[in-house]
């Protein structure tokens, strides 16, 4: 065995690595794609071990890949033959949880639906939510910022943490285990890991902020008539659910076609000719006075016509039937590979005019192109799912140029929530400026002066 890897064995033991064939069996990216070419996985089961490899990674120059749940969608995690793969998979533990307060401190490894749970256990909600639950990790739901199904009332992953600890790029423990929600004694250091997408640190530990858990979930899908009425509807739900609005959840007509009467996979609930449904949630405290009041502003709306049709969840049976279609990934990958996913973010005024604009020119350039547009549009992020049947690398990157250049003059977001990896990284300036972009590699260069911690991703 090569000397570092002897070292590492001496450090984590036989558990802590995985070499050959164990490193071959693990995907290269998300989606369970490819085969990991990584020279070898180290498997830390604590921080402090954590700490030893870097710093022994550190003298040897020897670069490493922080993995999450690689549930990542930018190739964030992706690991070439000369690097090690850092898996904090046996760092799981939930280590402490103050009911009074609602915090809880989690090892990074924790999946997220384990966190979820262990909340709800106890009557509190860990507010962060994604389709990827069962496998993300709440290490990778920081390093990415991740976004989900309810940014909308709690924000995005950013606003779940009070505090964390990572091992920096030469070992050291950086611990900022913060347990209050103000603290403004200098330079608030989470956030240059937050987001950061393991470039300048491994997280390790998070101190994570709970909500009350929410005693009545309203859910309904309903069916509008043009992005005027959208708009409009998403303004009076605002208003008029004063703050219980929790998603808002948009899909272009076809999405919904595709899932029910193209696919079979879900049940038509309603007419399938509409251009645009939506998903609606809110959570309350009240369970009766909730769903009065959330069947009588949906009647109103129907009333008034800003609602052409909806159907309200009579059960959480079929409240989470309606969540699986909106979260039903796998259909929509089967039925438009080869795909190309898109994440942008961009004012909710200029969304219809940029959809029409992207599908009119990629369909003046492949006629049999096919464009499929849903995402959480109370955020102001869309999701666009492309196929133009062939998949080459220039044709990638012609449609992605096309999808990014129109998001400049508006002054949108290449990510709103996957991040960059090494997927957007070309595209970072569309959307970040070259002062910015300069800022970025400051830090990184003062962070991780001999570029070991995920090389190549970001910048
Ligand atoms: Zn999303």
């Amino acid at each position: 065995m090569e000397t570092i890897l002897q070292d590492l064995h001496a450090i984590v033991g036989d558990a802590g690595l995985l070499l050959g064939a164990d490193v071959a069996q693990r995907p290269a990216m998300s989606l369970g794609k490819g085969s990991c070419e990584a020279r070898a996985i180290v498997r830390p089961a604590t921080p402090e071990e954590l700490s030893q490899v870097m710093a022994l990674c550190h003298r040897n120059d020897q670069p490493v890949v922080p993995w999450g749940g690689l549930t990542g969608l930018v190739n964030g995690a992706t690991a070439q033959p000369h690097e090690i793969a850092i898996s904090l998979e046996r760092m799981t533990a939930i280590e402490e949880f103050d009911e009074q307060a609602g915090i809880l401190v989690v090892q990074a490894g924790a999946p997220m639906q384990k966190v979820q749970e262990a909340a709800a256990d106890k009557g509190w909600l860990f507010a962060l939510d994604l389709g990827a639950r069962g496998t993300a990790t709440i290490g990778g739901n920081i390093a990415t910022n991740a976004g989900g199904n309810s940014v909308l009332r709690y924000g995005m992953m950013r606003q779940q943490v009070l505090g964390l600890e990572a091992v920096l790029a030469d070992g050291t423990l950086l611990s900022s285990m913060n347990q209050m929600l103000k603290n403004n004694a200098g330079y608030d250091l989470k956030h240059l890991f937050i987001g950061t997408e393991g470039t300048l640190g491994i997280v390790t530990r998070a101190v994570l902020r709970l909500h009350p858990l929410p005693r009545s979930r309203n859910t309904a899908f309903v069916g509008v008539e043009s992005f005027a009425q959208l708009s409009i509807l998403l303004r009076e739900l605002s208003a008029s659910l004063s703050g219980q609005l929790s998603s808002f959840e948009v899909m272009w007509g076809n999405f919904y076609r595709l899932m029910t009467e193209q696919t079979g996979k879900h049940p038509v609930i309603m007419p399938t000719d509409l251009p645009y449904y939506v998903l609606i949630e809110a959570t309350g405290n009240s369970a009766d006075e909730d769903a009065q009041r959330f069947e009588q502003i949906l009647g109103e709306a129907l009333e008034s016509g800003t609602l052409l049709d909806a159907v309200i969840a009579q059960s959480e049976t079929q409240a989470d039937n309606l969540w699986a279609m909106r979260d039903d990934i796998e259909t929509l990958v089967q039925a438009m590979s080869p795909l190309i996913a898109f994440d942008v973010s961009l004012p909710i005024k200029a969304m219809e005019q940029y959809v029409q604009e992207v599908e009119t020119t990629l369909l003046s350039r492949w006629p049999e192109a096919r464009l499929l547009v849903f995402g959480h549009m109370g955020d102001g992020n869309l999701h666009l799912i492309i196929t133009t049947g062939a998949d080459t690398d220039a044709n990638r990157h012609a449609v992605e140029t096309l999808v990014y250049e129109k998001l400049v003059p508006l002054a949108g977001s290449v990510s709103a929530e996957h991040g960059i990896g090494l997927e957007k990284r070309q595209f970072l300036p569309c959307s970040r400026s070259d002062v910015e972009i300069a800022l970025m590699k400051t830090l990184k260069q003062a962070l991780d002066p001999k570029n070991l911690l995920n090389p190549g991703k970001v910048i």
